[in-house]
């Protein structure tokens, strides 16, 4: 498949796409091309010019600062998947990358257009809102922090303006007793969700849940939060009973459709299985192991 005619414009800095994004409404930017270049190929996306940010020095960063992960908008998945700081303080983060697509696309694919393309399929998302993750939209007028629960505006909708740039993503470094983990039932290696979900939880000095995030995968518009499996869960100790509780939540308050891959009952029973092994998973890995 070929796609439709484009401009194509390599600016050298942030100034200059910025420049080109506001002459050019229409225009779309390039990170890793992953999402955009297959959509341009079916012709479901015809942008008049393309910003590649490619050309753009210092934005392909990973940094431990001031209590936050800081991750730059060219910050390749293969990048996340091959940092020891990501596989040790951030397993939930490390899990979800090691489960998108394959290598080769890894190897391109950024963490932010994942975030930008806002693909209700796309398992970054979720692990952001378990993380209570930010992102930092950078726009003629500066910069501004999107919290990522105001991020997510619907099927392939966000909160940037057709002008701004998504800079910078920053997860809330974890507090110790904190474990992480992200579970996704995928048809074959390499596809999009079934269902997933991220699960990012902190324990207290007496093994009680005083943090917790759950994020839901490709069943529902957008990636949702599971907020009363999260308020199942919050001031109890993890047991059992409370795991099978926020299962049962998730269960209900995803929206998944029926598709190729399953039907709303599957679907909604995957989640259920998914939220509580996740839980035991991120639990295991809050005491240390796993
Ligand atoms: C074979 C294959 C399998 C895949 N499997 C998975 C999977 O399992 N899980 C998964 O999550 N994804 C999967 N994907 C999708 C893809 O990996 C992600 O959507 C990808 O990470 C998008 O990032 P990108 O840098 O390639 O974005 P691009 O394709 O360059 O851009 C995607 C969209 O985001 C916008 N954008 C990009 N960067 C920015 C920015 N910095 N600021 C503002 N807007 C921006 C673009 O304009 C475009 O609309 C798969 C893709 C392929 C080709």
């Amino acid at each position: 498949m070929i796609p439709a005619q484009f401009q194509y414009a390599a600016p050298a800095s942030i100034p200059d796409a910025l420049a080109l994004l506001q002459s050019n409404p229409d225009a779309k930017i390039l990170s890793g091309g992953q999402s955009l270049i297959p959509l341009m190929k079916f012709r479901l996306a015809q942008p008049a010019m393309i910003v590649d940010l490619n050309n753009i020095g210092g934005l392909d960063y990973l940094r431990d600062e001031g209590g936050w992960l800081k991750i730059g908008a060219l910050t390749r998945e293969s990048q996340l998947e091959d940092s020891a700081l990501v596989r040790e303080k951030y397993p939930l983060l490390y899990d979800t990358t090691l489960s998108v697509a394959d290598p080769i696309v890894r190897n391109r694919a950024t963490l932010a257009g994942n975030l930008a393309h806002a693909d209700p399929a796309n398992d970054h998302p979720a692990t952001m809102l378990a993380y209570r993750a930010q992102v930092v939209a950078t726009g003629a007028k500066g910069n501004r922090t999107i919290p990522i629960d105001d991020f997510f505006q619907g099927l392939f909708a966000t909160s940037l303006a057709s002008d701004e740039i998504l800079t910078e993503v920053q997860i809330p470094a974890p507090k110790p007793r904190s474990g992480g983990a992200y579970m996704k039932m995928e048809r074959k290696v390499g596809d999009f969700a079934t269902a997933g979900v991220a699960v990012q939880l902190t324990l207290d000095a007496a093994g009680k849940v005083e943090y917790i995030g759950i994020g839901m995968t490709n069943v529902g518009l957008q990636a949702l939060r599971a907020k009363r499996s999260e308020d199942a869960l919050l001031g109890e100790l993890p047991t059992a009973h409370f795991i099978e509780r926020a299962g049962l939540f998730a269960q209900q308050d995803c929206d998944p459709n029926a598709d190729l891959r399953g039907s709303v009952e599957y679907k909604r029973n995957l989640v259920r299985v998914l939220t509580m092994r996740a839980l035991e998973k991120a639990v295991a890995r809050a005491k240390g192991n796993g």
